[in-house]
């Protein structure tokens, strides 16, 4: 069985606008931050004429089970709306435009310790970097949005709760809960296809390390790099540095024919670069890099314990953002609960 999926929802070009900021460089407000990032879509929106890639994300399935395992203590309706890996918000990052924005998935910092390889440290770096922002810029955006859940009181309002029609994922604010999926949703996927698109937790095969065959870090816990909460409590973008000094030299993610945080796209074969497709991805089980010792399993896992983590840290968040009246603890139950004006009383 081949690790590749469908990508429903067809194209977004033709949205109208051409020349958006550049989406990762400089510093900027936390106001600007958003509009930027749907600035840099709407520009790659434009530029992709492409035929269709073939997938890079963990599996539909495999995004839904790593969710739903992580957010277990959701009630039915709700995590079905966030953790569905096609149609939820977990899985909005996979429908174009934003599917082939490399950064919503950690694609291309790869990087291979040895003379001649055609991309730096540094440029591997950046597009970690890139990775990372696209997480705390969402994070500080659905810390925002949760204020609409409930009044100043800390009463549940019951229009910005309603689920009784799907929430569209598409940078709307509408209901205060859609929005605040959204923007989880957005900034927790690029942490869950980390794992399956790196060599943080995996091995290598038997045999000699080289473009075909990277080396695996073997690591065992999630990576501080997706500290998220902490990052985001920082002014702009002062936790770079941090993070920068963070990477550890023989990360890897593969090269993949999407854009990276420059704009530019790899050729469809990555001449000479360690690639996604048939080397380093581990989205379904079904692939060699997944097969050798368990390497899918242990992604899995960690993407699980990675979204559990920034699950608590949000919920941390909201408490510490909203203690007036227990809002943050409403908010949290009404992000939980199928029918909060009940259940959150
Ligand atoms: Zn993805």
């Amino acid at each position: 069985m081949h690790a590749l999926h469908e990508h429903g929802n067809g194209h977004g070009h033709g949205n109208g606008h051409g020349n958006g900021h550049e989406s990762s460089r400089g510093s900027r407000t936390r106001r600007a931050a958003l509009p930027a990032v749907a600035a840099a879509v709407a520009a790659v929106s434009l530029a992709l004429l492409l035929p269709a890639p073939p997938a890079h994300a963990f599996l539909p399935e495999n995004h839904t089970a790593i969710t739903r395992q992580a957010l277990a203590s959701w009630e039915g309706a709700s995590l079905g709306q966030f953790a569905d890996g096609r149609d939820g918000a977990i899985g909005a990052n996979d429908k174009r435009p934003y599917f082939d924005l490399g950064f919503l998935h950690c694609d291309n910092a790869d990087f291979l310790d040895t003379p001649g390889y055609p991309r730096s440290r540094e440029q591997a770096n950046d597009e970690i970097i890139a990775c990372v922002r696209s997480s705390v810029v969402r994070f500080r955006s659905a810390v925002a949005a949760a204020d609409g859940l409930v009044d100043a009181d800390g009463k549940v309002i019951p229009g910005a709760n309603d689920l009784s029609e799907p929430c569209a994922w598409d940078e709307d604010p509408g209901r205060a809960k859609c929005a605040v999926y959204e923007q989880l949703g957005r900034g927790w996927h690029q942490i869950e296809d980390f794992y399956s698109h790196s060599n943080w937790s995996d091995r290598a095969d038997s045999g000699p390390v080289g473009i075909d065959n990277p080396p695996g870090l073997a690591r065992t816990t999630v990576t501080d790099l997706f500290r998220i909460r902490t990052w985001a409590g920082l002014k702009g973008d002062d936790w770079i540095p941090t993070v920068r000094a963070l990477v550890p030299r023989d990360l890897t993610t593969g090269c993949y024919p999407d854009l990276d945080s420059t704009g530019s796209q790899a050729p469809r074969s990555c001449p000479g670069r360690v690639r996604h497709d048939g080397v380093l991805a581990k989205d379904g089980e079904n692939v060699a890099r997944a097969r050798v010792d368990d390497n899918f399993r242990h992604a899995f896992d960690l993407a699980v314990a990675d979204i559990t983590r920034q699950w608590d840290d949000f919920r941390a968040e909201l408490r510490a953002t909203y203690p007036d009246h227990r809002r943050g603890e409403q908010m949290i139950c009404a992000l939980t609960h199928d029918d909060p004006v009940h259940a959150c009383p």
